[in-house]
């Protein structure tokens, strides 16, 4: 800058800094008139060039200049929003399938969903102002994002750029992985993000015909500012979504993480581990010689964690499929540290879980509709 300052630029300075008061024109530069002299994006673009010496540069020419949007009312931004939202609440009141934390769990699964059953009403619900989970950094907050193969199919599927370091690629921060997932899912039209809200419970309901007698039928929510003032203010009910499946992703255990399995190990619904279905709860614990609580994630090894958390995802009590970390709490499973493919995978193997858990749904739905109607059509005939 100094280089282009010529004397009565000089001078300029000189005066304003004699009294020390803060002058308009105390950062005049005046430039020497010459083209050359132009910074280059001037001669390349052919936009204006500097002002000529002895007058007020002007301002760089933007395609931006002179801007003005179009006229609005303040009431019609605020129609404009919450017409959607509670449009959006009524739809979704009755979801096919809920998936609760958009972590990459969740997000991974509501966007397999959102592809391989486009028909199919998902809603998430994310406890955070910012949906992504713990997806945003690798380990101790570094950049860069690792995942081990074959986990990287995803990645290419959505176009996030990566080192491919032979058993492992790595994208070069953790966020752009993230951003890009969010991305789809957020532009998928059957899928609908409820973030900044809870889920602070569950919708259990008993059932003889399903396996241990009561099946997730849906989640309770709230706004996550009203959660977290149960204890300071008073009679804050919560609001309800009906599901046919819900999908847990709440993360490891923590303040918020975990919560469904804790709900449903209060319930009594697990631990539920793979093989050992068949037993009643009481012979589960037995076996497992276990309190009625979940035995939370073991101490770290990366190879077996992540192995353990794909081949484990599955629907842990009717309605309800467990992904992500939150399934290291009920299994006693390894954590992992800062690999993600375990957690993409087995959110997208949980999509097909779930898919496959509402199906069935239906199908006895509609048989039991059609044996109504049959047994309606018999008495009247
Ligand atoms: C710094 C750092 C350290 C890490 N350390 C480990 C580690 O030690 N061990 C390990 O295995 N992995 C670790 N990871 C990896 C990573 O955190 C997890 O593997 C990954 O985030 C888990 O993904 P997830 O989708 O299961 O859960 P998360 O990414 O935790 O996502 C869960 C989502 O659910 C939301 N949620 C929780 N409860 C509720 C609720 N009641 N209602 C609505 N939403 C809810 C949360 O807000 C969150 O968005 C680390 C990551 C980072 C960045």
């Amino acid at each position: 800058m100094a280089a282009m300052l010529s004397r009565s630029s000089v001078r300029v300075f000189a005066s304003a800094a004699k009294d020390n008061k803060p002058r308009a024109s105390a950062n005049r530069v005046v430039p020497k008139a010459s083209l050359n002299d132009a910074p280059k994006q001037y001669i390349e673009t052919g936009a204006e060039a500097p002002m000529p010496t002895g007058s007020l540069p002007s301002m760089a020419t933007t395609p931006f200049d002179n801007y003005q949007f179009a006229p609005i009312r303040e009431a019609t931004v605020s129609r404009a929003m919450t017409k959607r939202y509670f449009g959006d609440l009524d739809n979704y009141a009755e979801s096919d399938v809920v998936i609760i934390g958009a972590g990459s769990a969740g997000l991974s699964c509501a966007y397999e969903l959102s592809k391989i059953a486009p028909d199919v009403r998902v809603a998430i619900i994310e406890q955070n102002v910012s949906p992504g989970g713990g997806a945003w950094l690798g380990g101790q907050l570094f950049s860069a994002m690792v995942v081990r193969k074959p986990a990287d199919k995803l990645m290419a599927e959505l176009g996030v750029e990566y080192e491919d370091e032979g058993d492992y690629v790595v994208v070069k921060h953790a966020a752009l992985m993230t951003s890009t997932l969010l991305s789809k899912v957020l532009a998928a039209p059957n899928v609908k993000l409820f973030n900044a809200t809870a889920a602070e419970d569950l919708i259990i309901r008993e059932d003889p015909n399903v396996r241990g007698g009561k099946y997730v039928g849906g989640v309770v929510t709230n706004w996550t500012l009203v959660t977290l003032h149960h204890d300071t203010q008073s009679c804050m009910d919560p609001n309800v979504i009906e599901a046919q499946v819900v999908v847990s992703s709440c993360g490891h255990d923590g303040p918020m993480g975990a919560h469904s399995v804790k709900r449903l190990a209060k319930l009594g619904m697990v631990p539920d581990v793979p093989g050992m279905a068949a037993l009643d709860m009481n012979s589960r614990l037995a076996k497992l010689g276990m309190v009625p609580d979940v035995p939370g994630m073991a101490a770290l090894d990366m190879n077996s964690a992540e192995d353990r958390i794909v081949n484990n995802t599955r629907e842990v009590v009717p309605g309800m499929v467990l992904c992500g970390m939150e399934l290291s709490e009920v299994d006693g499973s390894p954590r992992m540290g800062p690999t993600f493919g375990a957690m993409f995978v087995s959110g997208q193997k949980a999509a097909h879980v779930a898919l496959a858990a509402l199906r069935k749904r239906q199908a006895a739905a509609a048989a039991k509709k059609a044996a109504t109607g049959a047994a309606a059509e018999a008495i009247a005939a």
